[in-house]
């Protein structure tokens, strides 16, 4: 049982720590996903951008030129200035704009930046090494002050890109540097933490409830198992009639009991019992009486032996009786009690009568058949004298 609560929990574990695993995993994919797709969209805002060799926007109050371009402003003839947005600087501006939001973060960002505010920070620059052996993207999960999820992908250098960058040495498909997108994952940091809690608890409380219907069904076998056992050593020495000792676990115990009385010193007494004209009751009243005859027989002969005395059905309608620690006067004197409590009262409506031979144990009897050969000699004189009598027969 130990053994297989033991495999249950470990197995039930193992399961419950995958699906925990596995949530986590498809929560974190969910983040590369929404990462991608904020990534693609500054990408197509810059093309969009670049397509045009930048764009114009009207330079009002607090707008400020470019410092990187050579010749940002332009004048038009109603006076109005214009100043050039170009995609670095517009990625720049809606990265500021997200972030006041508090949405996300884009940063670009590359190993040799025009703009020492694009400088690349430690995910940022280790993640530009690995765009420059192949890697396609690269994130993780920044926990420092909380859950940030970080997510970097490189930026190919394009014919527009040269416009800006072809002093820097960079060649149409070198890449040039990447954009890190940045988002709070907070919430979904706690949501995993849930999920965690609840898949504890609720494995807990399966491997629990398993183990209690394996402990319940186990008592339950092993309650059943002992009763059948139970069972068993009832039919195999109780006598199936009369519901005293069948006469081979009488025998058996008479022999332990012959032992013991020789061991201290103690005589041992014996008595036979055989109903009188017994095949005259089942003869006159059937044989279905005669069974309820031997069965209050051996109820009265149960009720008027001591606990420590062993009784048994010896054959079809004699007992026997061992009666340790018992000498001649006592056993005499019980025999005697015996015969007068089956004649007393009739059974059925018949008087049954009994005849009784009795002996006690002594130093020159070799084995318990001596006892009962003497036993047996003194019932069939009782049977001889009249029957409905008790002799004994003393040792040689
Ligand atoms: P007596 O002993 O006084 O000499 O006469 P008896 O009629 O009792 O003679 P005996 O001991 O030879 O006969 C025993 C009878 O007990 C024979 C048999 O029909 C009956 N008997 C033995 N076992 C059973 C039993 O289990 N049920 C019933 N109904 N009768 C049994
Ligand atoms: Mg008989
Ligand atoms: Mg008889």
């Amino acid at each position: 049982m130990v053994t297989v609560s033991l495999v249950i929990t470990l197995a039930l574990s193992a399961v419950f720590l995958g699906m925990a695993i596995r949530t986590r995993q498809l929560i974190s994919e969910e983040n590369v996903v929404r990462a991608r797709s904020l990534f693609n969209s500054i990408i197509l805002a810059r093309e969009w951008n670049a397509h045009y060799g930048g764009v114009f926007v009207e330079k009002k109050a607090g707008v400020s030129s470019n410092p990187y371009l050579r010749n940002p402003d332009i004048r038009t003839s109603d006076g109005k200035t214009y100043t050039k947005r170009n995609p670095a600087l517009m990625t720049r501006e809606i990265s500021e704009l997200a972030a006041r939001k508090g949405l996300f973060t884009f940063h670009i960002t590359s190993l040799k930046p025009l703009n020492p505010a694009n400088t690349a920070d430690a995910f940022e620059q280790s993640a530009l090494k690995n765009f420059e052996t192949g890697s396609a993207e690269q994130f993780m999960t920044d926990r420092a002050g909380g859950a940030l999820f970080r997510y970097m992908a490189p930026l190919f250098v394009e014919r527009p890109c040269l416009q800006c960058h072809e002093h820097q040495g960079y060649r149409i498909g070198d890449v040039r540097g990447g954009i890190s997108v940045s988002f709070d994952v907070q919430d979904v940091a706690a949501k995993i933490r849930n999920n965690t809690l609840a898949i504890i608890f609720f494995s807990f409380l399966t491997i629990l409830s398993l183990l209690g219907l394996i402990y319940y069904f186990s008592m339950r076998l092993i309650k059943k198992m002992y009763e059948a056992r139970r069972h068993i050593e009832r039919l195999a020495t109780i006598d199936g009639l009369t519901g005293v000792f069948n006469r081979r676990h009488l025998v058996s115990r008479f022999v332990v009991e012959f032992a013991r009385g020789r061991r201290h010193k103690k005589p041992l007494g014996c008595i036979i019992l055989d109903l009188d004209r017994f095949k005259n009751v089942n003869d006159t009243h059937g044989h279905l009486t005669g069974d309820k005859v031997l069965k209050e027989v051996a109820l009265r002969l149960s009720t008027s032996v001591r606990d420590y005395d062993i009784l048994g059905r010896y054959g079809g309608e004699e007992f026997l009786v061992v009666l340790p620690e018992t000498g001649v006067a006592e056993c005499t004197r019980l025999a005697e009690r015996i015969r007068s409590v089956i004649k007393e009262q009739p059974i059925e409506g018949i008087t049954v009568t009994a005849s009784l031979g009795a002996t006690v144990s002594s130093d020159r009897d070799e084995t318990i058949d001596d006892m009962v050969k003497r036993a047996d000699d003194a019932l069939y004189r009782a049977k001889d004298e009249g029957r409905d009598r008790v002799i004994f027969t003393s040792p040689a």
